[in-house]
């Protein structure tokens, strides 16, 4: 398959585009790991964001029963046709899916799988684009670089544990499945990754999601800042209000946002209401 790609890419004067992060996988292996990691099987509908040359949408498409593929760079249409010629359970849609109403789509596709080699640029604005709008997802894999993979699986008060890692637990669990070594791209990117999956509906139990999301944003505001600090910056409350608000959820009074579990979160955003 390898050499098939290639030539094809080729033959079809296709010119890589860096900022689309356009780093195709080849190997048949990889691809069918994925695919086996992704949990979807023969009655699932899976979106792929960012298709490419169509590598992983046929590996894709020879297991689910309906793959959906967005790719915004329409100069791979004339690849796609061959490389997905005779699989008739396949949709391109050439469209920037970031651009793309979820609420509206999801309308009319029902439950689906989300399966993505995401570039670099678009991955935290994807992920919290299904955290947040995704009420259909029942899953999502996807292949991101090995420090973000790390950033979103991170425990709390570790140095890799942010503002996103507390957003996703919001809705789903999250694991990093599997590494992947830069070799295995072409072309070859400066760092290795890692696919991460995202198991919807194993999140935890928020009464108002937008306060929960405002209660950590206030907390990772200034990593180097106590609870305490970001509170009365970001609330615009008294200094006495935050050090009571931090006492009754029972934290110590000189906690950092870095250290409370996306639970910790939860209580402490019901508190500020
Ligand atoms: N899935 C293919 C594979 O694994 O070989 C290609 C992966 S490549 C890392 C990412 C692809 O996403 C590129 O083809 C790029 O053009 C496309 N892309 C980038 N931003 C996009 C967006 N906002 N919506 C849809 N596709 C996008």
């Amino acid at each position: 398959m390898e050499t098939d790609i290639k030539t094809i890419l080729s033959e079809c004067g296709f010119g890589f585009k860096k900022q689309l992060g356009q780093n195709f996988i080849t190997d048949k292996n990889l691809l069918a790991s994925i695919v086996a990691l992704s949990g979807v099987t023969e009655d699932d509908t899976v979106v792929e964001i960012g298709c490419g040359a169509g590598t992983l949408t046929r590996a894709l498409a020879e297991k689910a029963k309906r793959v959906i593929a967005f790719e915004v760079d329409k100069s791979l249409q004339p690849v796609l046709a061959r490389t997905l010629a005779g699989y008739d359970n396949v949709e391109v849609v050439f469209r920037d899916f970031l651009k793309c109403p979820l609420a509206e789509f999801e309308s009319s596709v029902g439950g689906y799988f989300v399966v993505a080699n995401l570039p670099y640029y678009v991955t935290t604005p994807l992920i919290m684009k299904f955290i947040e709008e995704g009420e259909k997802c029942k899953g999502l894999s996807v292949m991101v670089q090995e420090e973000v993979a790390d950033r979103l699986c991170a425990k709390a008060g570790s140095p890799e544990y942010g503002a996103i890692t507390a957003m996703v637990a919001l809705r789903a669990e999250c694991a990093k499945v599997k590494r992947v070594p830069r070799t295995l791209f072409y072309p070859r990117p400066n760092v290795d990754s890692a696919v991460v999956r995202f198991t919807f509906g194993k999140g935890i139990e928020v009464a108002d999601r937008q306060a929960y999301k405002k209660t950590v944003h206030a907390a990772f505001s200034s990593r180097r800042k106590t609870l305490e600090n970001n509170l009365v910056n970001c609330f615009n409350m008294t200094r006495a209000r935050a050090q009571q608000v931090i006492e009754e959820c029972g934290f110590p009074p000189k906690a950092r946002g870095e250290t409370l579990t996306p639970e910790q979160f939860a209580l402490l955003s019901e508190k500020l209401k």
